[in-house]
């Protein structure tokens, strides 16, 4: 992806970061400066604990693709997400859905880890008449930052997680062209909701919308793409005008 810079590797895949997203993290700073340097850094920190969490997210989606013989390629950290690259090859729709699911179940993962090694934060959260301290807030605040990742991601709006399930159950029974057709049309018709709430509610919405136009007429080109591969023919026969030659045969030219 244009724009982003090398981070190292995860697993033996390329991690990369889009400079956009260090753009939100000043934004996230300046936006919280009023209240003070402390609550800007921690802001900031937090921002980085919920990417954090999406890149594990990403890796889990990586890591069980590379399982069933896909290899990922990349990771990248938007400012709106985060996208792992894996070779685009015909899968199995039984392995499509494990790949998907994993990476919300992750999330969910991640927050049953929170509640059983921070419960005294939740329970400080709940309880009014103490103040929860910094750090309680904080767990609390990851914990429902990931059961919403969960949630999101499970939309059924190709690309995202919830799309490509959505996909694979109708590749059972309707083949992966006809499913990814139907599910790119699901997919734009949320992508625009997306947009119009987002005029109204949340500019975010506006981008994750436009993302998922984009994305799901991606997926629809590689379906395509990918349907056309796998009808060509697999034994291509050699045209008669060509002719074998042996090992000290010599090439000249008349
Ligand atoms: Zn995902």
């Amino acid at each position: 992806m244009k724009w982003s810079i090398n981070a190292g590797r995860l697993f033996g895949i390329q991690f990369r970061i889009h400079v956009t997203f260090f753009l939100l993290l000043l934004y996230v700073f300046f936006s919280d400066i009023k209240e003070g340097f402390g609550q800007a850094g921690l802001s900031v920190l937090f921002v980085c604990a919920i990417f954090a969490c999406v890149v594990i997210h990403e890796l889990s989606h990586s890591l069980v693709a590379r399982h069933f013989g896909r290899e990922p390629k990349s990771i990248t950290l938007l400012p709106i997400g985060g996208v792992a690259a894996i070779d685009m090859m015909p899968t199995k729709p039984s392995q499509e859905i494990v790949i998907s699911i994993v990476g919300p179940a992750t999330n969910i993962a991640i927050a049953i880890l929170l509640v059983l090694f921070g419960g005294s934060s939740i329970a400080a959260a709940l309880n009014k008449s103490v103040n929860p301290t910094t750090s309680q807030l904080f767990i609390v605040n990851l914990i429902v930052a990931n059961i919403v990742l969960a949630v999101f991601n499970l939309i059924p709006a190709l690309p995202m997680d919830g799309g490509r399930v959505f996909r694979s159950i109708l590749a059972l029974k309707f083949g992966f062209l006809r499913a990814t057709l139907w599910a790119v049309t699901v997919g734009k018709v949320i992508a625009v909701l997306f947009v119009v709430l987002g005029f109204f509610y949340n500019p975010w919405l506006v981008l994750i919308g436009l993302f998922i136009f984009a994305g799901a007429n991606s997926e629809r080109q590689q379906a395509i793409y990918l349907t056309m591969l796998a009808q060509r023919p697999p034994d291509l026969t050699i045209p008669p005008e060509y002719i074998n030659l042996n090992q000290d045969d010599r090439i000249t030219r008349q």
